[in-house]
């Protein structure tokens, strides 16, 4: 387990709480797991990336390509980079073929002190991590072949997509994104709804990796050697979210201090944060 070079964290602490006595939450939720343990991931020393470089390069829109359609190939790459990590902690395991991420080791979707909800009915509920991300993965994958969403052919009419569950989005509104009749895409084909669609699956992409660090981080994650995989993905998952304000700053709470930390180490590049691509568009 410890291949010499890695240290190994003093102790595991246990990934979740019971917590049958929890109130019926709002959709955003909160508050329960009271997991105050000091989180491994959180440390410099445990946050290693297996490769240097600029995520900026791999982020920012090429002068000659349009905005939605670079935006759809982010999508789609983040999507690819997410998967591969889920995979991690989906598949049959051990002894008792179950994944690491099962029903019995998460009843619920947390990450950490939050509890992310499921609309059903009209009802959010509280549904496993496993069923909860099987639902995420497939209303991405849906929406990435949504001939709608992400036309292969210019398209014209009004389209009927629209984020998820909640259109708070709260994330500070990019110049230009949307207006009557200019909108991100629109010359591409894509409809109006369209940026609005991506912050809705960058959001659950973040969920994700919300989870994945709160509860799988030290199993498998460290246990495997792969934390330093999961962080470059996290890391060019976050400048891409920051640098297209893609995930509001609230949401990213539950990572807060990781994010920190990468940014603090220019990992997160400073133009990610300072006005993003709009920015990088006014000063060239
Ligand atoms: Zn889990």
């Amino acid at each position: 387990m410890n291949n010499g070079q890695s240290p190994v964290p003093p102790a595991p602490q246990p990934a979740h709480l019971p917590n049958s006595a929890s109130p019926t939450l709002p959709v955003e939720s909160s508050g329960l797991n009271d997991n105050d343990a000091p989180k491994y991931f959180f440390q410099e020393k445990y946050a290693p990336l297996n490769v240097k470089g600029n995520f900026l390069t791999l982020c920012a829109c090429p002068k000659n390509v349009e905005l939605g359609e670079w935006l759809a190939h982010q999508i789609v790459e983040q999507y690819r980079l997410l998967h591969g990590m889920l995979q991690v902690i989906q598949e049959p395991n051990g002894p008792s073929g179950l994944p690491i991420c099962n029903e019995n080791t998460c009843p619920t979707m947390s990450a950490g002190r939050l509890t992310y909800t499921w609309l059903v009915d009209g009802r959010a509920a509280k549904i496993s991590a496993p069923k909860f991300i099987n639902r995420v993965e497939k209303w991405i994958v849906s929406k990435i072949h949504d001939p709608v969403m992400f036309p292969t052919t210019p398209v014209h009419g009004v389209p009927i997509t629209a984020a998820l569950n909640d259109v708070d989005a709260a994330t500070s509104a990019a110049p230009g994104t949307v207006s009557a009749d200019s909108w991100i895409g629109k010359s591409s084909g894509f409809p109006q709804t369209f940026y609005k669609d991506c912050q809705g699956i960058m959001k659950q992409m973040f969920r994700c990796y919300a989870h994945i660090y709160h509860a799988h981080w030290l199993n498998p994650f460290w246990h495997i050697n792969k934390h330093d995989i999961l962080n470059m993905c996290f890391v060019h998952f976050i400048t891409v979210a920051k640098y297209y304000k893609l995930v509001a700053d609230k949401e990213m709470e539950p990572m807060q201090p990781l994010i920190d930390l990468f940014i603090r180490q220019q990992r997160i590049p400073p133009e990610a944060l300072n006005g993003g691509h709009w920015a990088q568009q006014t000063s060239s």
